[in-house]
């Protein structure tokens, strides 16, 4: 279990912020509630803040290069499993050969080619 955050107060800049929603959006990141996919759908919603009990929720995985796989990552973008699998069976990606000890995956955003673990790729599978 990674240690307890402690919940630092902000309080909301003065409206018209010019980003505000970018700093919310940067805060999620910082907690770990929201993941590097342009379409992550496990932060929550403005109206329903995440309960601590589902950090567990929030863990991300990076993209591991092709020839040294599960370790390091081809590039700074850390995703939810379930994120990573929406968006690689998106983008025509599959990982369904379950024979397979790695799954070939495109980063998302940066389109950088790698591989995840079959453990990561079935958890993400698991929790869509
Ligand atoms: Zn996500
Ligand atoms: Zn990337």
């Amino acid at each position: 279990m990674p240690p307890r955050r402690e919940r630092k107060t902000w309080t909301l800049p003065a409206a018209p912020g010019p980003s505000l929603r970018q700093r919310v959006e940067q805060k999620e990141r910082e907690a770990g509630l929201r993941c590097d996919d342009p379409s992550c759908g496990v932060g929550p919603s403005d109206e329903d803040p995440v309960p601590e009990m589902l950090a567990e929720l929030m863990k991300q995985v990076s993209i591991h290069p092709l020839l040294h796989p599960g370790k390091g990552s081809v590039c700074e973008h850390t995703f939810h499993p379930s994120c990573l699998v929406s968006a690689e069976r998106v983008a025509g990606w599959g990982g369904e050969d379950k024979a397979e000890p790695h799954v070939e995956v495109s980063c998302p955003v940066c389109r950088d080619l790698g591989c995840v673990t079959r453990d990561e790729w079935e958890e993400g599978v698991s929790t869509l």
